[in-house]
């Protein structure tokens, strides 16, 4: 038996409790990790709060990610002992997640942990912090290098725009980074932020174009905003879309594209191919100052994972949410 968060739904609603569970039998090409650190994103609150139809399955573990050592496995890639990161695939979604003592985890879907990285970082980073490197590199695959001009980070606050401003600072970008907590001001340009934006500054009905005023864009928010972002891009500029904290539209129009050749670049976290990963686990050991992620972090007990998730709703949460399991 293990500790875990369990979602249900036994009629209408649904329910949500830390219990202890019975995993099933472990199965071809699946590795059993007893699981050290599991962390709360955006898409956990959703599932744990049913605020979004993020679980497919009932019952269901929520917790798209965790990391941890293989305890048993059934896959050739990995033997008892080794230190394995698991981001997304559906995991918290459709299989049984990471807000348990233990996971059984198809091989396929593992990363090693890079050294470097310690189990308790990998959750610090965990899926937000993966998706900004993701958004890092498709700003470099567009060209966007650090002489091109500002970036801007939207929702910077958060877990993807924390860990976007401080990868994109550690790299030489100028960072322009849109809060709507001014308060936060000075948590912002300790990670790596030149300026502040207010919020309101990219809110409202976007015009086709504004002045130009950045190279590259992380946006984490959507609809209103990242059209605004959209408008204001440089000529040849390109905007990393991951997120929709705001909304799931987009009211913008072609104008971006066809005048100023701008790029809308998607970025997706939950599918991407596991080369692609190993390379954004290798750049985060490179590229992210752990003195930085050390400040974004706190943590939360598995305890108190359900009271804490309804925060990420109302925009309270700062930074990444550690959940300790078994610590090393
Ligand atoms: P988070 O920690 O809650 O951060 C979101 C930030 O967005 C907030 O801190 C806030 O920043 C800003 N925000 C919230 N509500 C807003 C609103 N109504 N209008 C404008 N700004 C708002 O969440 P996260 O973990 O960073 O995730 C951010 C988004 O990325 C979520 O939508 C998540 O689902 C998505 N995501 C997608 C992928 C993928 O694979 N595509 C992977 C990870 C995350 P300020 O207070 O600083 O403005």
């Amino acid at each position: 038996m293990v500790q875990a968060i369990v979602v249900e739904k036994p009629e209408e609603t649904q329910t949500v409790a830390l219990k202890e569970i019975e995993l099933p039998p472990l199965g071809e090409g699946e590795v059993a990790v007893d699981v050290a650190y599991s962390t709360l994103n955006y898409k956990d609150a959703l599932a744990i709060t049913g605020a979004g139809p993020v679980v497919r399955s009932f019952p269901m573990v929520p917790g798209i990610d965790c990391s941890g050592i293989v305890a048993e496995s059934n896959h050739p890639g990995f033997a008892k002992g080794d230190r394995v990161v698991l981001n997304g695939w559906g995991v918290g979604e459709k299989h049984w997640g990471g807000l348990a003592g233990r996971a059984h985890l198809k091989g396929d879907w593992l990363v090693k942990l890079p050294e470097g990285i310690s189990l308790r970082q990998a959750m610090a980073i965990g899926t937000a912090g993966y998706t900004a490197m993701l958004c890092v590199m498709a700003l470099e695959a567009h060209g966007v290098t650090p002489d091109k001009g500002e970036v801007v980070v939207t929702g910077a606050t958060g877990g993807v725009g924390s860990v976007a401003t401080a990868l994109l600072g550690k790299l030489d970008y100028t960072v322009a980074a849109v809060t709507g907590r001014p308060e936060e001001e000075a948590y912002l340009k300790s990670l790596g932020a030149s300026s502040i934006v207010a919020r309101d500054e990219v809110s409202g009905k976007a015009r086709p174009l504004n002045k130009e005023r950045w190279a590259g864009a992380v946006d984490v928010v959507g609809g209103e905003v990242l059209a605004n972002v959209l408008s204001m891009m440089a000529y040849r500029g390109t905007v990393a879309a991951c997120g929709l904290a705001g909304s799931m539209s987009l009211p913008t129009s072609v104008a971006p594209f066809i005048l100023r050749n701008v790029t809308l670049a998607g970025v997706d976290s939950v599918m991407c191919p596991l080369e692609d990963r190993v390379e954004a686990w290798r750049r985060l050991a490179a590229d992210l100052d752990m003195d930085k992620l050390a400040a974004m972090e706190m943590e939360v007990a598995l305890e108190d994972v359900i009271a804490t998730a309804p925060k990420f709703l109302e925009g309270k949460v700062r930074g990444r949410i550690v959940v300790p399991v078994a610590p090393e």
